[in-house]
């Protein structure tokens, strides 16, 4: 079993890596940084849509929640701060519980993260900016343990799921000669 600092240790290294990449291919305009943070939402839905489909394999459902948990640690580390989430134990990550509940709970965590990007960006005229870049940042890594506690939920091991997960965009930077 791969134990928490490492898995943490792995997935940020991953993260750096690509966000490494991200920048030199994409740059990093606001409009660039928002779309990675969207990222996040789009594999949500995906997490979503594993569970919601009839006899579903829950492996599908922990491949999409490691997804969520590398795109919600890439935003952090596209926005300039450490990717945060997986840096501690956290006792939520072997909370019982129902995958539907908690794919709620998740879906709630993404919408307070839209709702942070839009205060960040000022986009509500009638409101100005009400949110800073830390609060979103705060807001990805909430998304993080919530997702770790969703794999525990389907009976596999998050720190295993991430370091079998990292290993997997490793290979897959390697295929498209993504540097180190
Ligand atoms: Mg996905």
């Amino acid at each position: 079993m791969t134990d928490t600092l490492t898995a943490h240790d792995m997935a940020a290294s991953l993260v750096h890596r690509a966000t490494r990449w991200l920048n030199t291919t994409n740059g990093t305009s606001q409009q660039e940084l928002i779309l990675r943070i969207l990222k996040v939402a789009e594999e949500v839905g995906e997490v979503c849509e594993t569970i919601e489909s009839q006899g579903t394999r829950r492996d599908d459902t922990v491949r999409e929640l490691v997804d969520v948990i590398v795109t919600a640690m890439t935003a952090q580390a596209s926005l300039g701060h450490e990717p945060y989430g997986l840096d501690r134990l956290d006792p939520v990550w072997h909370r019982p519980g129902q995958l539907p509940h908690a794919a709620v709970i998740l879906s709630a965590e993404t919408g307070r993260l839209a709702a942070a990007v839009i205060g960040w960006t000022g986009q509500n005229p009638r409101k100005g900016q009400t949110h800073t870049v830390e609060q979103v940042c705060n807001q990805l890594a909430n998304v993080v343990p919530q997702a770790a506690a969703m794999i525990s939920m389907c009976g596999v091991d998050p720190a295993d799921a991430i370091r079998d997960g990292v290993a997997k965009f490793h290979d897959r930077l390697d295929a498209l000669g993504v540097g180190q």
